[in-house]
């Protein structure tokens, strides 16, 4: 027996003229599109009838082992009356049948990762009916082949190639080139033959009882929520704790019932540039999928105004009612049946990182919004894409562009050429930057297309799978670019005469189109007016600072320029690396005694000052907090013979000598080794060498009027006493050097420690009391609170996201509920130490908007991060002011 749902589950809503139960505030209830047609509905826009069965009876369905809860089609028939009573037509009906179109719907849009069926209610008798009452015998039987192809493919697992095999039988019988020449006795016939195919492959006959119709329709939309591609889709989006989908029931109304029908899709504002334009497509006589699905190229939807001037006019009053209304950009989906508008969805446009900021900007001059709104309506990941770099325009000059498509998301891809989302896949694990090139893409390909560099089409418009889905990413697509022909099989493309293989690269240009040969040049692009506007507003509700990391004057002065307001982390090991410091380094750690190994950190001494002088230079009086050496000492040795042999030749040495030290620095666990704070207790000559050269650089800058603000952080504390013991010893190294320089004014040179251990988070009372200021290390701190290794992670997380154990990557997006436990804590006690001790973040996640959020509640002083995420940071920093009350 299926489980009942509560009395109190109410489990349909309707919409119509009769009543409308739901509104659009209901998304989670009713999805997005439930919502939105209640809501368009009340406020009078022509939306043809229907009903959502909420997003409960989905999550009961599967409580309830995938059975639809008892009441439920009860429910529906009350609804299928009203409908009938309110548009005078009947289910199943011979003279004038009512016609449904079943549609999935979650509280976030997951642009057709879902299942949908058209036409629902045909049976041998309504299709009669239908021809009647529409006059129109061949649209009747279009219309119920249609259905038992979606209704076979859909609900009953039917392939679609099974009725394309028979369709194209048809078409050779009547000798007809496309579809639409088919003429009736053919589309008769063709109906016959798919129930036929219906039958031998799904064992039992297409079911003729309309309300059987919608039951097992409404079972495969709830199935189609736990699909495979729908449940990647969530994953690549993050989209986690929805109850599932909700299913739209709506009466249909029809675009190909001739000339004077059509379809089209289109967006309030421009949803690559954001220009206030209005922006879209439109197929004469074609159903709504067909624009979607890139089949057939549309027509821009000002063409409208030609075709019907009349509807058109009532599209753009409804575009301006629905902006003025949601007060957001709508991408709307429409219908003309015989002349007559009908509203299908409307729902928040997805735009580009670039529109995103240029709508919220023009819609605060047009008092649409306020700045605070403006701020907590760009999603701050996505300002990457101003960031990243496009096209040079040195590189465009010289490029040679093969054939143009439509700028269908902007950004600059390069790639090797890949046919299909596996391929896409497999190469880019295996490092290769690719482009994915197809005739059209489609939900299945969502991981390859995630994965690829750029996406390439070579049919399809501007609201194409491909165009929506890439630009809701920011990834580039050029879509629609009719000249090149595509031979998967052959992993190989022609464009006028030319053929390029899986082998070649070619550069796309998602802003203009441009399908070019080769690598194309590519740099930063110029930072637009707006784009200011909008970080001058983050400036204006931030509480928290931003900070960068960064280890090389270059990287400084950038992230100065994206408004970092010091450096949180700047990890000296890299400084090691370069040109011949290596050499010192190597000296320093073969050394065998401590005479030997001073006289080694001499050599690095003065090269280590003028890194440091370099980055106060840049940073010009902003704070610069420098971490001591961390990792372990065996990172900077080679481990294989040759590079051993060479290093020993080098160096004057013996190979053996070489090779002893590599064996002797080796550690079973290097992560939980001899690295951090523990490398200064066993060697504390480097932690000498490197306070001495801050504060030597301190010292220099000040002399130059320069003001250094250095700050020294000891790293992987895990108890007090490390610190008490490192920092006085820092702090002695300081006191000596400026006695040594004879420095006489005012340096003031912060100590404290990196909170990366659970250990030192436990017992931050009395690591405090140590410390002028704490910087969580979250990297560290997720590995050692999780026990997963950063750096092997990738072995089975693919596994746990699948298994829903994990709801992200812990490194990239903080465990709020465990590692942040030990952050919240950490700064509580670390702050019963020292009242005000400042308390930041440096860890990748300093760098996330969701973890962003949850630093501002647990009271951080600032965020550190690299410095293209500083901007993100900046606006991610305002946005949890601003919805934690500011
Ligand atoms: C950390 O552990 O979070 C950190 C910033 O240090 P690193 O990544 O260098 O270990
Ligand atoms: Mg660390």
């Amino acid at each position: 027996m299926a489980k009942k749902a509560s009395s109190s589950t109410k489990m349909t809503y309707y919409f119509g003229k009769t009543k409308t139960e739901g509104n659009g505030k209901k998304k989670e209830l009713l999805g997005g599109k439930g919502a939105n047609l209640a809501e368009m509905t009340s406020i009078g826009l022509p939306v043809p009838p229907g009903f959502t069965i909420t997003t409960e009876v989905c999550d009961l369905y599967y409580k309830n082992k995938k059975k639809l809860p008892a009441g439920l089609i009860e429910g529906v028939g009350k609804n299928i009356k009203l409908l009938e009573k309110e548009l005078g037509k009947k289910f199943g009906d011979t003279k004038a049948p009512l016609l449904l179109s079943v549609r999935s719907g979650a509280a976030v849009s997951m642009p057709g990762m879902m299942n949908t069926i058209l036409n629902l209610g045909l049976n041998d008798q309504a299709v009669v009916g239908l021809a009647n009452e529409t006059g129109n015998e061949r649209f009747a039987y279009d219309a119920y082949r249609r259905l038992i192809n979606m209704y076979g493919d859909v609900v009953c697992g039917v392939a679609h190639e099974l009725f394309e095999h028979a369709f194209d039988k048809i078409k050779k019988k009547y000798r007809a080139k496309e579809d639409n020449d088919v003429p009736t006795e053919g589309m008769v016939e063709l109906c016959e033959a798919y129930k036929r195919v219906f039958k031998r492959h799904y064992g039992k006959p297409f079911p003729q009882e309309p309300i059987k119709q919608l039951e097992l329709a409404i079972e495969a939309v709830f199935s189609s929520w736990m699909q495979n591609r729908a449940v990647k889709y969530r994953q690549v989006e993050n989209i986690v704790g929805l109850l599932g989908t909700a299913v739209n029931v709506q009466a249909m109304v029809f675009g190909n019932m001739g000339d004077d029908s059509g379809t089209g899709v289109a967006f309030t504002r421009d949803p690559s540039t954001g220009k206030n334009k209005f922006y879209g497509e439109f197929l004469i006589n074609a159903q709504g999928e067909d624009v979607v699905a890139g089949i057939r190229t549309p027509q821009p939807v000002e063409k409208m105004a030609k075709w019907n001037k009349k509807v058109y006019d009532q599209l753009l009053k409804i575009k301006d009612k629905l902006e003025k209304h949601y007060r957001d950009v709508q991408d709307i989906e429409f219908t003309i049946e015989k002349g007559k508008l009908f509203m299908l969805q409307t729902r928040s446009g997805k735009r580009t990182g670039a529109a995103a900021v240029k709508i919220a900007c023009d819609m605060v001059k047009e008092k649409l919004i306020t700045d605070k709104e403006a701020v907590l309506r760009i999603p701050a990941s996505d300002l990457t894409q101003l960031l990243l770099p496009s096209f040079s325009p040195a590189g465009k000059k010289s490029a040679k562009v093969l054939t143009r498509g439509l700028p269908a998301s902007p950004g600059a891809a390069f790639g090797k050429l890949a046919f299909t989302a596996a391929e896409v896949v497999e190469r880019t694990h295996a490092g290769e930057k690719v482009l994915l090139v197809r005739k059209e893409t489609n939900p299945e390909d969502i991981e390859g297309m995630h994965s690829a560099a750029g996406i390439l089409t070579s049919t399809g418009g501007m609201t194409s799978h491909a165009a929506v889905v890439a630009r809701g990413w920011g990834r580039c697509c050029v879509a629609g670019a009719g000249e090149i022909h595509i031979d998967a099989k052959g992993r190989k493309i022609k464009i006028g005469g030319k053929t390029f293989t899986h082998k070649d690269v070619l550069s796309i240009d998602g802003s203009t189109g441009e399908v070019m040969v080769g690598e194309v040049a590519t740099h930063i692009p110029k930072l637009s007016d707006d784009f200011s506007t909008v970080m001058s507003w983050t400036d204006k509700y931030g509480k928290m600072g931003v900070r960068t990391n960064a280890d090389t004057p270059e990287d400084a002065k950038r992230a100065r320029e994206f408004g970092a307001q010091g450096i949180g982390l700047c990890r000296t090991e890299h400084m090691f690396f370069e040109g011949d410091r290596i050499m010192a380094m190597r000296e320093m750690i073969l050394a065998e005694n401590k005479t030997d190994r001073k006289l080694a950190l001499k050599k690095l001494l003065p090269v280590q000052r003028k890194d440091f002088i370099g980055i106060f230079t840049a940073m010009k009086g902003l704070p610069v907090t420098i971490r001591l050496l961390d990792p372990p000492l065996h990172e900077f040795l080679p481990h294989d013979d040759k590079s051993q042999a060479e290093m020993a030749s080098r160096m004057g040495v013996k190979r053996a000598t070489v090779k002893n030290r590599v064996a002797a620095l080796h550690e079973m666990n290097p992560m939980l080794g001899h690295r951090g704070c523990r490398l200064a207790v066993t060697y504390p000559e480097i932690l000498d060498m490197q306070v001495q050269a801050i504060t030597e650089a301190a010292i220099t800058c000040k002399q130059k009027k320069i003001d250094a603000q250095a700050e020294i952080m000891i790293p992987l504390v895990g108890t007090a006493r490390e610190l008490e013991l490192l920092g006085n010893r820092v702090r002695e190294v300081i006191a000596r050097t400026k006695l040594d320089k004879k420095f006489k004014g005012k340096l003031e040179i912060l100590v404290g420690t990196m909170i990366e251990i659970p250990r030192a988070a436990l017992t931050a009372d009395q690591v405090g009391q140590h410390a002028d200021f704490f910087s969580f290390g979250t990297n560290d701190l997720t590995q050692m609170t999780f026990g997963y290794s950063r750096d092997d992670i990738n072995t089975f997380l693919p596994d746990y996201l699948n298994e829903e154990i994990l709801p992200r990557d812990p490194f990239e997006s903080l465990d709020t509920t465990g590692v942040g436990q030990l952050v919240t804590m950490g700064v509580e006690k670390g702050r019963l130490a020292k009242k005000d001790l400042k308390c930041g973040i440096c860890g990748e996640h300093g760098g996330d908007p969701d973890s962003i959020q949850f630093c501002h509640q647990a009271g951080l002083d600032y965020v550190s991060c690299s410095p293209y995420r500083v901007p993100i940071a900046r606006l991610a920093a305002a946005q949890a002011a601003l919805s934690n009350g500011a």
